[in-house]
């Protein structure tokens, strides 16, 4: 019964919600009617239940191991998405008498400014716009405000496809968005003073998001922030201020435990995702020039492949001939065009392979037609 729709899967680009790993989906469909701890479903247990709690903390954990989070800084289950933090972020950490300092870097990072612009002043030490955002800074070439409050970065700009690899080395607290390459590698926890991720693009379902955060800056919020909006208040609640979503976090749970037995930790599955990342680069290399990436190629993100073909009609063709070959959503997103291969940790190496494969064939049989 269960490989009949197994065998249905296709190979899903999607940027997010994306594919998770098929264990995981086999684990929640085993265990939907009845978790062994419980006798009842995920959906139904109360989130203050014995059971739930154990599932909560055990997600924690799993995340603190993964990703060796020190122990000052205190890992939290929201919701409202990136978009929210985007809000958060300076409601909670933006002083009168500060400014909140950006890279904009896509249109993430752009977004993030957007909100943060209506809770106080910010600054941009860096804007990629002129360039259409297929460059990065180094981080050596921005400094931070004098009264900055923090600095903001978006690790990987998931529309553009460009990610940093460099670690920042400031002194003021770093923001990090994550939403895209969370779990995908190793990071250096101490190095951030925030890091957040919405779970759909790599770490679980959407509902939830994850929000790593060193507890010095919990003491920032003030007290006349709506409840549901102050860090502190999540934090001395432990994720459990109101119902938290119980269901997100426990597949967040799966996920890691996913990484933690299976893959074999973040360092296994960053070589995992490199080298599912280079047959596409290499393809895009190789073909004289049929395939142009977005990002300049020493920024070139492992996650999201972006690239064009030399026509829109080439382009439409393409994406016809790989839907039929059970590749889907590879579509760019709107405000870039393109295509854009989404190969989050759960994407196999079967699935890049191809897609490679579809990539070669049709740019040797398009030789010569495209003009
Ligand atoms: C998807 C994404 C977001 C937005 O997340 P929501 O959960 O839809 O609010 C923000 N930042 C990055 C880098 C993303 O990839």
């Amino acid at each position: 019964m269960s490989t009949d729709t197994t065998t249905q899967r296709v190979f899903n680009f999607s940027a997010g919600p994306a594919n998770l790993p098929l264990p995981v989906l086999e684990t929640i469909r085993d265990e939907l009617i009845a978790l062994p701890s419980a006798g009842a479903s995920i959906l139904e247990i109360s989130h203050r239940s014995p059971e739930f709690l154990a599932i909560q903390a055990d997600a924690q954990q799993r995340l603190k191991d993964l990703l060796s989070v020190p122990d000052n800084y205190r890992i939290l289950f929201l919701q409202g998405g990136s978009r929210l933090q985007f809000s958060m972020i300076p409601m909670n950490l933006l002083g009168k008498s500060q400014c909140a300092d950006y890279v904009i870097t896509g249109t993430w990072g752009k977004k993030a400014l957007d909100e943060a612009v209506r809770e106080g002043e910010t600054c941009v030490l860096w804007d990629g716009k002129k360039t259409n955002y297929n460059d990065l800074p180094t981080m050596s070439e921005l400094s931070p405000s004098t009264n900055s409050a923090y600095v903001h970065i978006t690790s990987n700009e998931t529309i553009q496809g460009v990610q940093f690899l460099e670690s920042p080395g400031w002194d003021v607290p770093v923001v990090c968005d994550c939403s895209s390459d969370f779990l995908s590698r190793p990071i250096d926890v101490a190095q951030y003073g925030l890091i957040y991720a919405c779970a759909q693009k790599n770490a679980g379902p959407a509902g939830v998001t994850v929000v790593i955060i060193r507890e010095d800056l919990l003491k920032r919020s003030s007290e006349s922030l709506p409840g549901y909006l102050s860090y502190q208040n999540h934090a001395s609640n432990d994720s459990l201020y109101n119902t938290p979503p119980t269901f997100g976090i426990y597949v967040v749970g799966l996920v890691a435990r996913w990484l933690q037995e299976t893959v074999g930790g973040l360092e296994a599955m960053a070589t995992r995702n490199e080298k599912k990342a280079q047959q596409l680069y290499d393809v895009i290399d190789q073909s004289g020039g049929f395939y142009v990436g977005h990002s300049k190629p020493e920024h070139r993100s492992k996650m999201n492949v972006t690239f064009r073909l030399p026509s829109e009609d080439l382009q439409a063709d393409f994406l016809a001939q790989a839907k039929q070959h059970q590749l889907c959503s590879l579509k760019g997103h709107r405000s870039v065009g393109g295509i854009r291969a989404s190969i989050y940790n759960a994407m196999p190496l079967e699935g890049v392979q191809q897609l490679r494969d579809l990539m070669l064939e049709f740019a040797a049989s398009s030789a010569g037609h495209e003009k």
